[in-house]
């Protein structure tokens, strides 16, 4: 189903009200139709005040939002609709403040707590691995008081930049950046990186593994290290300017990851024409997560002055 608004005035009338964004998701979910799980009938009876179908012939219950992401919560499915317009139709995203302001929330808590719970929906349930030949390096993100080590991995794309993965790591230690390795990259693939030795066990996960050495006297030339693996650089130096921009560097280490994702879903779909296919995207992935309870440890990001 790719039936999705293309445009803030589309998007207004695609979706009008509560019922409306039920129907959608209905849709997203069971695309071929919902089959009562305990008679098979295809009889079902929408209720009109919940989110529930009833089945005609034995009154079986199923729930619409069951196993979403949206399960058990108390906000109204319009404002999970307008949050994901918003988040996917700013060039950089949103923050919690501009979110509460956008839709008149009351709670800068509330707001902060869907755009973390849309961050984690914004990655596959099962995200394939990049394969080809993909350029992996670490780049430090944050000050004195948050520095994280992010593992960065770049597929080449003939001159241009692939897909991307990246994720918080611990230390540029052989197994840590073996493993970030062997989670995003498909064996098979050329794993290009700068010469640290870290890499090298690469091999043994069935990769290629090619190290970029400096050529001689490369510094003494105005050789730029970036050039060594510039696609990785673009990003990392891509994903600074979004965490100082949009952020401010307020992010929380222990709740980074789930920025990531949102700079990975927004660089990886980067020349989408169709903002409303993102905000499908996002709303598909929504409905596949298992329910999972707020878990972040605590809120920093975007306190008011930051917009
Ligand atoms: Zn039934």
């Amino acid at each position: 189903m790719r039936e999705s608004p293309r445009t803030s005035g589309e998007w207004l009338k695609r979706f009008p009200d509560e019922a409306s964004c039920r129907d959608y998701l209905e849709k997203i979910r069971w695309p071929s139709g919902v089959q009562c799980p305990r008679c098979q009938s295809m009889r079902l009876w929408r209720r009109r005040n919940r989110p529930v179908l009833k089945c005609a012939d034995c009154d079986f219950q199923i729930s619409i939002l069951a196993g979403t992401i949206f399960q058990d919560t108390k906000i109204s499915l319009d404002i999970w609709f307008q949050a994901i317009w918003w988040l996917t139709n700013q060039k950089t995203g949103i923050s919690a403040i501009g979110l509460q302001r956008a839709v008149g929330m009351k709670r800068h808590e509330t707001a902060w707590r869907i755009l973390h719970k849309l961050r984690i929906a914004m990655v596959r349930p099962h995200q394939d691995r990049l394969t080809g030949a993909i350029e992996v390096d670490e780049v430090f993100l944050g000050g004195e008081n948050n520095k994280q080590l992010i593992g960065v991995a770049a597929q080449i794309a003939g001159k241009k930049t692939g897909r991307i993965r990246m994720e918080k790591i611990t230390d540029r230690s052989g197994p840590v950046l073996q493993g970030f390795v062997a989670k995003y990259i498909n064996p098979g693939s050329t794993v290009v990186t700068d010469g640290l030795n870290s890499y090298c066990g690469v091999r043994n996960q069935g990769s290629i593994h090619q190290p970029m050495k400096k050529p001689y006297s490369w510094e003494e030339n105005g050789g730029d290290a970036d050039e060594l693996l510039p696609r990785v650089h673009r990003v990392a130096s891509l994903l600074k300017h979004w965490y100082y921009g949009t952020y401010h560097g307020r992010i929380d280490p222990m709740n980074l990851d789930t920025y990531l994702n949102e700079f990975t879903f927004r660089l990886n779909r980067r020349t989408s024409t169709s903002r409303g296919l993102l905000f499908y995207r996002v709303l598909e992935n929504a409905v596949a997560k298992d329910p999972r309870p707020y878990a972040p440890k605590k809120m920093s990001e975007d306190t008011p002055h930051c917009m």
